[in-house]
């Protein structure tokens, strides 16, 4: 079947909560997709931020291949070598000192939302979780509470407990902490609201703040976690270290895994039967994960992923002096946000046509999360064709 009657038979059945293109992809290597009617594309999305290590890296596919024809799943009731391999390896590359695995990010912070909650009531504290204004932690119940008040209309009543400030202000964070709250969770660099970084003494207020005032912090690194600013976490570049911390995207290569982390202080409040689940961390997920955080550490891509950003930085700049409809560039690593004059889905729909997989977030950001591998050549046509676009669109305005 091609992309049209894939895309035709697709609307027929499936709900419709998506406004996908009528295209579908059925190959991938590396930041190379190939659609349905056989046409290549560079991948600077990367599945939202999930393919890091590049579609079908051969040791992603290989361990997962040895593994499903060893062993699957099997349930929590009994210990994985897997699991207790990637804990080992998650607890290495954060500081922190617990992990707990699920399946996606927004299981992931549920779970951190839960312990948090737990370790405040056992100290006698209120469950209030504050977040910040255009964060996104996911779309289940509590995480939409959690979130941008687009997400909430019309799945009322949204459970109760959380209150939310505006990102990168101390004062108005200090304000709003009382006795009930027992922590405050935060993106270090904001994915979906459009790609911002946390200021660096924001984070470290913040840090303090929580620390004065006997309040959890939780960095979700869902997005921003994984080698994809250039560090293992984003929080490595602040040098601040959460309370808990929830992974998910491109923890598992392509494989759906979450996780949530904890140090020791909030861990000792957790006991048996608080928390579970069926899939979480299971052994073709953990083998997975595993080979796609040795891929990123055996191949040097953290700092792969801080050079070539650095080198896509400074050629979007470039742009940016010919181009009026860029505005600038921020982020780190590869997580950056391109601002434009305009709304972003009739470039993005123009980079598709040309072969260029981008997303716009945020209405006039284009989100820019290629695999930490992605070649300069890859982004080089990227940068030829968007400026092409951009020079044709200036000529039909
Ligand atoms: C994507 C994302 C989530 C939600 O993850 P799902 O796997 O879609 O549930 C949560 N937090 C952040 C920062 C994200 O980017």
């Amino acid at each position: 079947m091609n992309n049209q009657d894939l895309y035709t038979k697709d609307k027929e059945n499936y709900l419709p909560t998506f406004n996908r293109f009528p295209i579908a992809f059925i190959k991938g290597k590396g930041s190379r997709i190939w659609d349905a009617d056989g046409k290549e594309y560079i991948d600077l999305l990367a599945g939202i931020a999930v393919n890091n290590v590049g579609h079908c890296h051969p040791k992603v596919v290989s361990a997962i291949q040895k593994q499903a024809a060893e062993l699957m799943h099997i349930s929590n009731f009994f210990v994985s070598p897997q699991q207790v391999a990637l804990s080992e390896l998650l607890v290495k590359i954060s500081g922190l000192d617990r992990v707990f695995l699920s399946n996606s990010g927004a299981e992931s912070v549920e779970g951190a939302i839960k312990i948090a909650r737990r370790y405040a009531h056992k100290h006698g504290k209120g469950g209030k979780v504050i977040s910040m204004e255009s964060s996104f932690h996911g779309r289940t119940l509590a995480t939409i509470a959690t979130g941008q008040k687009k997400y909430q209309e019309g799945f009322g009543p949204i459970p109760t407990g959380f209150a939310q400030v505006p990102f990168n202000n101390l004062k108005a964070l200090e304000e709003a902490i009382d006795d009930d709250t027992a922590a405050v969770i935060l993106e270090p660099v904001q994915g979906e609201g459009g790609v911002i970084p946390a200021q660096k003494n924001y984070l470290k207020g913040v840090r303090k703040l929580c620390d004065e005032k006997g309040v959890l912090l939780i960095f979700d690194e869902i997005q921003c976690g994984i080698g994809r600013t250039g560090k293992w976490f984003a929080k490595d570049h602040f040098g601040v270290q959460p309370d808990i911390m929830t992974l998910a995207k491109g923890l598992g290569g392509g494989v759906p895994i979450g996780a949530f982390l904890c140090n020791e202080k909030v861990a000792s409040a957790i006991e048996f039967g608080d928390h579970g689940t069926t899939f979480g961390g299971n052994p073709l997920a953990a083998a997975a994960s595993i080979a796609t955080i040795e891929t990123i550490a055996e191949e040097g891509l953290c700092k792969q992923a801080t050079e070539t950003g650095e080198w896509l930085k400074d050629k979007i700049k470039e742009l940016i002096k010919d181009h009026k409809e860029l505005e600038s560039i921020r982020g780190l690593g590869l997580m950056l946000g391109i601002k434009l004059k305009s709304p972003g889905a009739p470039l993005v729909k123009r980079l598709l046509e040309e072969g260029i997989v981008a997303n716009a977030t945020a209405g006039n950001i284009l989100r820019l999360v290629p695999a930490l591998n992605v070649s300069k050549a890859e982004l080089q046509i990227f940068i030829e064709k968007l400026d092409e676009i951009l020079v044709e669109t200036k000529t039909t305005a």
